[in-house]
């Protein structure tokens, strides 16, 4: 039997994890593909819970986190740090996951060893390089080094095309986050100390809050946590659960506005059965994640979207999600409180990002053409080899 091509699977954060684990899963099953899996670590403490929910043991990690760098400085020592990993392990293909400083620096390291990209989650476009900034940006630099691009959604698809991306590496794939949304559903129970969280706070309006990208640092964070604050003590039915990410720009401001509320719950980061359950079980989500406003359609629950934009409008327009903007939160909270004609119309949501098979379809593509492109990369090298025992 030939050798296996390997795969080489990389994230860094907790997203790229969750979305490229039922790629993993699909590609242990295939007898000609060996995944050989890559954490830059970008999210040290995020990462281990969902890598050890997923039965993920990273085969390099790159250890790239310190306090306080810069994305330049992410970005150059994966570069380092993996090059030296593409340069051992020869692989047939790179699979990177969205638009993070791993995934683009990620991309690049396997473009330059002329190692053909593949890009889970490709196409997604907010128009704007300042937002999500830097996402936006890396997102679009690995469309341009990656060769097999896996959309999400037609409208991904359509905005690689209009950017001239060639059509036939263009694959509508669907998200693979719905993969690992149904394989958590079906294979995991929550813990206890959630279970009695729900218990507690049955018959109350739950909120699930959820927010921490850059663009919301500051002001609309500070303004945000307070509309939130002063909802929950207007109602008394009400209460606010929030996973609190590490970032030092977020836990300031909560502690600030949060800290000693009645009927608020501040939680550090939950792992993704738990994190799913309190979902299933809210009333009303309000976030400013990419990853959630894809989840929420898989399990009936309305979103607020906390941002300016969204690179994600099919939620919009599936009824699953509203996006806040410049708008008022307070109004929007009170508006739903006192109709909730739109938080029970999307109970039931065809999810518009997938339909569980996304992984399932990468894989098989690869298989269809990795092959054929891992034999071109042996061969040049074995012709380079050739030329330099020649002269
Ligand atoms: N998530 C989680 N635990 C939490 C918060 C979020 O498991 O405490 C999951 C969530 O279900 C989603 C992903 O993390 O799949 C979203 O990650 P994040 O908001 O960090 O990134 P984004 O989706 O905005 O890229």
């Amino acid at each position: 039997m030939p050798n296996k091509i390997k795969i080489l699977v990389l994230f860094g954060t907790r997203p790229e994890a969750i979305k490229l684990a039922p790629v993993i899963y699909e590609l242990k099953k295939r007898h000609d593909f060996e995944p050989c899996v890559v954490s830059s670590s970008q999210h040290t403490d995020l990462l281990a819970p969902f890598l050890k929910i997923f039965d993920i043991e990273p085969d390099h990690d790159l250890r790239v986190m310190t306090e306080n760098q810069t994305p330049n400085a992410v970005c150059a020592k994966i570069l380092q740090g993996l090059d030296e990993i593409l340069a051992r392990e020869k692989p047939g293909c790179v699979l990177v996951q969205g638009d993070t400083t791993t995934a683009f620096a990620g991309a690049f390291a396997a473009f330059n060893r002329k190692i053909p990209v593949g890009h889970v989650e490709a196409g997604l476009r907010s128009g704007n390089l300042q937002s999500p900034f830097p996402e936006e940006m890396n997102r679009r630099l690995i469309s341009l080094a990656a060769r097999f691009h896996f959309a999400a959604t037609k409208r991904n698809r359509e905005n690689l095309l209009s950017e001239k991306a060639i059509e036939k590496d263009v694959y509508l794939t669907g998200n693979t986050v719905v993969d690992a949304l149904e394989y958590i559903s079906n294979n995991s129970v929550q813990s206890e100390k959630i279970n009695s969280l729900i218990r507690k706070t049955e018959g109350f309006k739950r909120i699930l809050l959820t927010t921490h990208r850059r663009e919301s640092f500051g002001a609309a964070m500070s303004r945000n946590l307070k509309d939130l604050r002063d909802f929950v003590r207007r109602h008394e039915d009400v209460c606010l659960f929030f996973p609190v990410h590490p970032n030092p720009n977020v836990r300031r401001v909560c502690v600030d506005i949060l800290k000693s509320e009645e009927r608020v719950y501040l939680l550090e980061p939950l792992d993704y059965v738990d994190f799913i359950g309190i979902m299933k079980n809210a009333w009303l989500i309000v976030s400013d994640s990419g990853g959630v406003q894809e989840e929420a359609p898989s399990l009936g629950r309305p979103v607020l979207i906390l941002r300016e934009n969204t690179e994600r409008p099919e939620a919009i327009e599936t009824g699953i999600a509203k996006l806040v903007g410049t708008d008022s939160l307070t109004e929007m909270l009170e508006e739903n409180y006192t109709d909730e004609s739109w938080i029970d119309s999307v109970k039931s949501i065809e999810n518009p990002f997938g339909d569980g098979n996304a992984a399932k379809r990468i894989v098989e593509i690869l298989g269809k053409e990795v092959h054929p492109e891992a034999q071109k990369i042996h061969l040049a090298t074995e012709t380079q080899t050739a030329h330099k025992a020649l002269k």
